[in-house]
């Protein structure tokens, strides 16, 4: 593994620093989070930094980086940006809508939404998750049927990320004969076809600047190509998804780490108890030291698995690995920033309040930590050493 960043990658963790300070921090968060308002103002910053673009070729709109590459830009926005609902939703938009079309798309597709993905013209999202199917995707009921030269996808999807504000989603259904988890397919729906519709929209403990829905499947008609891949191929769609949201989540996370260390660390050096700094206090230094400790950990696990990923070895049982670790390690840095925080840390206007708020779903979303378990201890035997 070579540690040193090219001239590239230090340039664009700067320009999305940058930006963060500059635009994505504009205005007040706290009265974001509390109205649940997403800002498509900061979507258009976001997307202006090219990020969304970095790794994809240059036929597409891309720049032909490596997944270090946008790794490290995401880790920018969670470091410096501090509205973690607006990176939720583009790290969504970007692994769940983008990377699927990119990698199993036909070049109808890719042609078609590509260029306006990337751009930020269009928000993406993905919808797997219904309300009886987490966990267990085999168990969906949306359903597919073929009308002619269409498809038609009835049922309904729940806890869409950007679902209420997205242009196109890949909505999953499943086909009635054959076997469950190899009879699913994957669709590019858009915003205006017929008999898709929002549902119910949420309220969330955190990431509450990120708009979550559920999405109305009525004979919702579907032109065959936009069928993602291959018909039946639809678990290949989510499992590349998730492949990338799991590492470029942990990205964010590692960033948000980061900020939120240097915000403990600052505090515990001008609070004073009995004419002390709480920092000098070793119950109060341990918790900083095993912030850090959790923040190297991932930072090098993450790295090592873009690096995996980059020179051609791809394990899904990496991925799971990364979003475990780190995943685990946010909520535990999230609760202990609190505690040297003390009252304060409690407070609806101090970050560290939110940041805990937006840190416990990291082991939900994306597949839950204990199903993060189960595909590392299927491919147990497969490690040497
Ligand atoms: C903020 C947020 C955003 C989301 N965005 C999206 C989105 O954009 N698109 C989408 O489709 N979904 C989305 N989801 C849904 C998410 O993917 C699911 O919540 C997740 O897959 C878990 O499903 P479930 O909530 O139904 O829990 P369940 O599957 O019902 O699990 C409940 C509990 O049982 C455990 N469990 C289940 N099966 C096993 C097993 N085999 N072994 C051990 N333990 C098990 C789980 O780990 C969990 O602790 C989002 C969720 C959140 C919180």
């Amino acid at each position: 593994m070579d540690f040193h960043l090219t001239k590239f990658q230090q340039d664009i963790f700067e320009l999305v620093k940058d930006v963060s300070i500059k635009k994505l921090n504009d205005g007040n968060i706290f009265e974001d989070d509390d109205k649940q308002a997403f800002s498509r103002e900061k979507w258009k910053s976001c997307a202006e930094t090219d990020i969304f673009a970095l790794s994809l070729e240059e036929q597409y709109g891309g720049m032909g980086e490596s997944m270090l590459t946008m790794a490290l830009a995401i880790q920018a926005l969670g470091r410096y940006c501090n509205d973690e609902g607006l990176i939720f939703s583009a790290c969504a938009h970007f692994c769940t809508c983008i990377v699927p079309i990119w990698q199993l798309g036909t070049e109808f597709l890719k042609e078609k939404y590509l260029p306006k993905l990337l751009t930020g013209e269009y928000i993406g999202g993905n919808g797997s998750t219904e309300a009886d199917a987490g966990s267990d995707l085999s168990s969906m009921i949306t359903k597919v049927t073929k009308d002619g030269n269409d498809y038609l996808l009835n049922g309904s999807k729940i806890f869409v990320t950007n679902g209420p504000i997205a242009d196109v989603l890949i909505l999953y259904g499943i086909h009635q004969d054959g076997i469950k988890l190899a009879n699913i397919s994957g669709f590019v729906v858009e915003k205006g076809f017929l008999g898709a519709s929002v549902g119910q929209t949420f309220h969330k403990m955190g990431l509450r600047t990120s708009p979550l829905a559920e999405i109305i499947l009525n004979d919702c008609r579907i032109p065959e190509e936009n069928l993602l891949g291959r018909e039946r191929f639809g678990i290949m769609g989510f499992n590349k998804s998730m492949y990338w949201e799991r590492i470029l989540m942990s990205a964010y996370h590692l960033g948000a780490m980061e900020q939120q260390f240097n915000i403990a660390l600052d505090y515990s050096k001008k609070r004073k108890q009995f004419n002390t700094r709480i920092k000098d206090f070793q119950s109060v230094s341990n918790k900083l030291v095993e912030m850090r400790a959790n923040i190297e950990t991932s930072k090098w696990l993450l790295y090592n698995v873009c690096w995996k990923y980059d020179t051609g070895k791809v394990d899904l049982a990496d991925a799971s690995m990364v979003k475990l670790v780190v995943s685990n390690a946010k909520v535990k840095n999230s609760l202990d920033a609190v505690q040297i925080f003390g009252a304060y840390g409690y407070m609806k206007e101090y970050l560290v309040e939110k940041q805990l708020r937006d840190s416990i779903a990291a082991t939900i979303y994306s597949g839950t930590s204990e199903i993060q378990k189960k595909i590392i201890s299927e491919n147990l035997e497969n490690i040497d050493g």
